[in-house]
């Protein structure tokens, strides 16, 4: 069996692993339906930073094809998606109580835990630690559970912050996560959502998905003081993470607004604290998501409340997963490219 593995700068890596058919303790082995190219998997490919193998291919869904001896709950046959696992209960943080950073929540994504694989589901098959699996309700198709980690980064960095009935929100940024991020505040109750975005067909498919205003970055100061009685908006995502992305978060606050960092700057960027200062900015950073957020996610799906299906622009095969990388990576504005390795 062959998985693509991400690893170099514009290097995509076709390595064999034996094609696993039974699970050892602790682990189940999906069949692989659907997985999604992630943002990070095309800058990885871009930059040629260091990926971790599983990393390439992590928002994918399938179905289990064997459990563990010793796995209860999970059955053959069963929908999964790869999640953050549940806190562990016994690391340092979780025993000071602060069991929403438990240092297992990102073993995973870091390799460091035992049973981490050694690829990520640019393959056909994967066999996975049990806690990282959550289940798809029927409810949920495999076109919208592929598409339910995205959407889960957006659910939690809106969670995470102060929003009450009436706000204005700003969200920077129409790849997924921001798309996802602008239904996600309309569900919170904002009551005045403006995406940020220069790119005019991201920003339609906004409107469509029901941000109230889309403007290109020059626009956005205008719009969000037009939007907000000259004041500027409560709450600012930025789920880009450049520095002009930051910069345009503090601007389109208003003094006593909250900016959140979704999207991840990799590179050091350059802010001026005064600008930050003077509006007494509240700076929140949101990382990835927690266990329990899935579930909720695919409930807003099941629901109709969350939309992702015009977001999909193709789905192809693993031979057409080299070009769709590079494509991405040279500024390609598809919004979400889709591999079905059974094609
Ligand atoms: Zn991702
Ligand atoms: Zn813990």
């Amino acid at each position: 069996m062959r998985a693509g593995i991400i690893s170099g700068r514009r290097q995509l890596e076709f390595k064999t692993f034996s094609r696993p058919s039974i699970a050892a303790p602790g682990t189940a082995v999906i069949d692989i339906a659907l997985c999604g190219i992630c943002g990070s998997d095309v800058s990885a490919y871009r930059d040629g930073e260091g990926y971790p193998p599983f990393l390439s291919g992590h928002e994918w869904v399938g179905t289990v094809v064997d459990v563990g001896s010793d796995v209860h709950g999970l059955h053959r046959g069963d929908r999964v998606i790869a999640a953050t696992p549940p806190a562990c209960g016994r690391c340092p943080m979780c025993l000071a109580g602060h069991a929403e950073r438990c240092a297992e929540l990102t073993a995973l994504s870091f390799g460091t835990h035992p049973l981490t694989p050694e690829h990520g589901a640019y393959a056909e098959r994967i066999t996975m630690p049990v806690e990282a699996l959550v289940q798809v309700p029927d409810g949920v198709s495999d076109e919208q559970a592929v598409m339910v980690e995205p959407a889960t980064v957006a659910l939690h960095a809106v969670r995470l912050q102060p929003i009450r009935l009436g706000d204005a929100a700003v969200v920077i940024g129409a790849g997924p996560v921001g798309l996802f991020a602008a239904q996600m505040l309309r569900l919170a109750g904002a009551r005045a959502v403006t995406v940020v975005e220069p790119r005019a067909r991201r920003r339609a498919l906004a409107l469509e998905l029901g941000a109230n205003t889309a403007v290109a970055p020059d626009d956005a100061g205008d719009a969000v003081l037009a939007a907000t009685s000259g004041i500027g908006a409560d709450v600012v995502l930025d789920c880009v993470g450049t520095e002009s992305a930051l910069r345009s978060a503090v601007e389109l606050s208003r003094p006593g607004g909250t900016v959140v960092m979704v999207g991840v700057a990799t590179g050091a960027v350059s802010i001026s604290p005064l600008s930050w200062l003077s509006k007494e900015i509240t700076l929140r950073a949101s990382l990835a998501h927690l266990n329990h957020e899935f579930a909720m996610t695919m409930s807003f799906m099941e629901s109709g409340q969350l939309r992702s299906e015009p977001m999909r622009e193709r789905t192809i095969g693993l031979d057409g997963l080299e070009e769709a990388l590079s494509s991405l990576a040279s500024g390609g504005d598809e919004i979400k490219v889709v591999v079905d390795p059974r094609l």
